[in-house]
């Protein structure tokens, strides 16, 4: 059976950058994709946006990695001449419960190492959006826009100069603990031997991990999905900032709300809204759903035209909580935790995984360099 020292299933973003930040740092690493070509996953069905790591809970990897990711990526896109733009977000209040809340979302920022939000009142907004509706808001300077698949691409560069190998139409069945490693079984028959498996598969990491023998069942969480269906504006972006709706106080929500984003070549879409699914597969965007759209979009942009919005694409939330449980964190869970030495999962790695990935990459590294 071939050797190599590690194997990364899955090149998405957090596969590439983990794969990345391993060969950087001297390992032999293989990637193994099942598709034809990278980021064919959630990495190229998302809204490209950089978080600045403000709405999760102080302490939450989510938290930590979005913020130490955020400084990362802005650091490396510059370096490497990827394509991204420090637009800066508004998150307007468009009732007195959202103004309330508006403090508590500034003290929850700073809790996690974000101190560069400004409270705007309605004019202050205005004069940087004159389309705006709103009754106060915040803006967040260190949120921007990326490309993420020449992120991705670059990635792989940097990969493959420290000689790492992404291997494509390459789609792992199941793995198997072994005395000193873990095998490695593609559905093709083959198999690898790796001293140590790195599991980014994304949507069907669960299923990977429930495929996984010697490792307990205890250690693999049930995967759930959620929808987010964007639809585009025909015309030009009214808008500078990304735009997205403050939290209604008390409200429990799976996304962050029907939010405006633009992308680099100016093009802005709403979205994504949530939908719970069975399919993970189902990423066809119902037409239907858009009607829904204009009501939310017109809260804070009345002036949004009766059949501006055309159905764009759909992502999909690899969720590792229902929809009526409190959002789980990011679950990267290495030997300390399931007792396979060697094996690293990546469990419910959704937004703001793009955010994070150069994070992630530098975690998992250090995850498994005890083991050198
Ligand atoms: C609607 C939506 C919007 C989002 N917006 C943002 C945002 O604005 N900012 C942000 O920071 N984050 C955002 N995210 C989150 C971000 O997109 C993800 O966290 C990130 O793309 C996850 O990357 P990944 O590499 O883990 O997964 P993926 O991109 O899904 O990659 C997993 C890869 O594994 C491969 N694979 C699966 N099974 C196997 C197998 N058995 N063998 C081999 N290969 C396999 C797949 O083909 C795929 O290429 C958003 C997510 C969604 C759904």
């Amino acid at each position: 059976m071939e050797q190599v020292d590690v194997v990364v299933i899955g090149a998405g973003v957090v596969g590439l950058a983990v794969a990345r930040a391993l060969a950087v740092g001297e390992r032999e690493v293989m990637v193994l994709e099942r598709e034809a070509a990278i980021g064919q996953g959630t990495s190229s069905r998302n809204s490209e946006v950089i978080h600045a790591g403000i709405y999760y809970p102080a302490g939450s990897l989510k938290a930590q990695l979005c913020v130490r990711g955020k400084h990362m990526l802005y650091g490396y896109c510059e370096q490497r001449g990827v394509a991204h733009r420090r637009c800066g977000k508004l998150i307007v209040a468009n009732t007195p419960s959202q103004v309330a809340a508006l403090p508590a979302i500034v003290q929850k920022a700073r809790a996690n190492g974000v101190d560069d939000l400004v409270l705007l009142t309605r004019e202050q907004a205005r004069a940087m959006e004159p389309h705006l509706k709103c009754l106060a808001a915040l803006h967040s300077p260190s949120t921007g826009i990326v490309d993420s698949h020449a992120l991705m691409l670059t990635l792989q560069g940097d990969l493959e100069n420290a000689g790492g190998l992404v291997a494509c139409h390459s789609a792992v069945d199941r793995l198997r603990a072994v005395a000193g490693g873990i095998e490695v079984h593609a559905a093709d028959g083959t198999a690898l031997r790796a001293r140590m498996v790195v599991n980014a598969a994304g949507l069907q990491a669960c299923g990977l991990a429930q495929r996984t023998e010697g490792l307990d069942p205890c250690h693999v969480p049930r995967p759930w999905y959620a929808k987010g269906s964007y639809f585009t504006l025909a015309g030009r972006s009214p808008f500078q900032h990304l735009i997205y709706p403050a939290p209604e106080p008390d409200k429990h929500l799976a996304g962050l709300g029907v939010h405006l984003t633009i992308d680099l070549g100016g093009q802005a879409k709403f979205g994504p809204d949530v939908q719970w699914v069975d399919d993970p597969e189902a990423l066809q965007v119902d037409p239907a759903r858009g009607d829904g759209f204009y009501a939310e979009v017109r809260k804070y942009w009345p002036g949004l035209p009766d059949g501006a919005l055309l159905p764009g694409y759909a992502g999909m939330r690899p969720k590792i909580n229902g929809p009526h449980e409190a959002a789980a964190d990011f679950r990267i869970d290495g030997p300390a935790v399931h007792g396979v030495p060697g094996l690293v999962n990546l469990f419910g790695i959704e937004s703001p995984g793009l955010t994070s990935c150069l994070a992630i990459g530098e975690h998992v590294a250090g995850l498994l360099s005890a083991r050198s």
